[in-house]
């Protein structure tokens, strides 16, 4: 999963950013992560892998992952491709879904570009530009329908209509996933790559005596209000305090975190937002070589996750051997489990749940 931060400029993306790459620096030697400038990988916390280590004590262990690519540099004109600005663009089209930092704390000391800390008209200044990027794009779309049509297609003219209906709102300002949309236009829209389609996570960076207080924060406050309406969802950090507490062991964090009497770190809530934002959840592997989560979207079925495996796991998918991780933790040991029956054998329809540990039986 790739997520990618905006923001505009001195609102605490970098600050942010440095906190990832350095929480992410264990995550260094992944195989299949990629070592670029603007990406930084974070593991993705998850008990359930600690508590199945305890119990088989592997020989490696891989936690799921999150790449984050910081998108410096959206600023306003990015649309009509003035300096990098289209490459910013092209950045967005990349990822999952976006983080977008709106600065929610006052220091007279750091300028703010538009001076004054102001967070809707901040989003909207942002908003603005991946707007006019996905009004550019429809109206190509548009076009191309428009020519089909006169061709004859006729099936094309419920396009046309939504089509139309989704410039006015775009044209109103509104991004367009806070339009409500049938299943059948969001069909539409499959192979439209808007970039306002996109979920998007309002991370509002706070000062850091209000981390723990958010209700009394006005900025956040206004921020929510602007998040309902736009379908979106909204999360509170502190990029200082992520800055303080990246390179601390886990003890130590949470001990800085109840001084604060934070539950815990941003970084941590943006990752489980994430998760639920795109409809992710993760099974597991578990044996003595290895103990792993694996993530999926929610509703995948049993070979699908296989093939998250191997291609080959997929192919030749014959059986899913599925026991759910709190099953496991309940009987204490794998055998006391299969002793109860709470092992299934699980066929080709099975959907895969949150926390289900499975051993793949397959065909070479
Ligand atoms: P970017 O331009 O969005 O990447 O912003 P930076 O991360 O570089 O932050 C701009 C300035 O704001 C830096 O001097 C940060 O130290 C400072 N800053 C970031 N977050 C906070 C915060 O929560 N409170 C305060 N007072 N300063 C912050």
């Amino acid at each position: 999963m790739k997520l990618g931060i905006v923001g505009l400029p001195n609102v605490g993306k970098s600050t942010l950013f440095n906190a990832i790459t350095q929480a992410g620096a264990e995550s260094a030697n992944y195989p299949f992560c990629t070592i670029e400038p603007n990406v930084g990988t974070v593991l993705v916390p998850d008990e359930r892998i600690d508590k199945l280590v305890e119990m088989y004590d592997p020989d490696k262990t891989t936690y799921a992952v999150i790449e984050f690519v910081d998108i410096a540099g959206l600023v306003k004109g990015a649309s009509k491709g003035e300096g990098l600005g289209n490459k910013f663009l092209s950045n967005i089209r990349e990822v999952d879904a976006i983080v977008h930092v709106v600065r929610a704390f006052e220091d007279g000391n750091i300028v703010h570009v538009d001076g004054s800390v102001d967070p809707v008209r901040d989003i909207e200044t942002i908003n603005y530009e991946l707007i006019m990027s996905d009004l550019e794009i429809l109206d190509r779309r548009i076009d191309k329908i428009m020519k089909s049509i006169r061709g004859g297609e006729k099936k094309y003219l419920a396009y046309q209509d939504f089509y139309e209906r989704l410039k006015a709102h775009l044209e109103s300002g509104k991004t367009a996933r806070s339009m409500d949309m049938t299943d059948d236009e969001l069909d539409m829209l499959e192979d439209v790559a808007l970039l306002t389609m996109k979920p998007v996570i309002y991370a509002a960076n706070v000062a850091e005596d209000d981390y723990a207080n958010e209700d009394t924060n006005v900025f956040v406050n206004k921020i929510k209000e602007y998040a309902k309406s736009d379908k979106a969802e909204v999360m509170v950090i502190s990029a200082k305090i992520e800055e303080e507490i990246a390179g601390l062991e886990k003890d130590e964090k949470q001990m800085f975190l109840d001084e604060l009497s934070a539950a815990e770190s941003g970084l941590d809530k943006l990752i489980k937002a994430s998760y639920k934002l795109l409809g992710l959840i993760s099974y597991l592997t578990a044996g003595k070589p290895e103990v792993r989560a694996w993530t999926i979207k929610e509703g995948t079925k049993a070979p699908q996750a296989a093939g998250k495996i191997h291609t080959d796991f997929e192919r030749g998918f014959i059986r899913a051997e599925v026991v759910h991780f709190d099953d496991l933790m309940n009987c204490g040991s794998m055998s006391a489990a299969k002793e109860k029956g709470l092992v299934r054998s699980e066929g080709k329809e099975y959907v895969m749940k949150d926390g289900d540990i499975v051993l793949f039986r397959f065909n070479v």
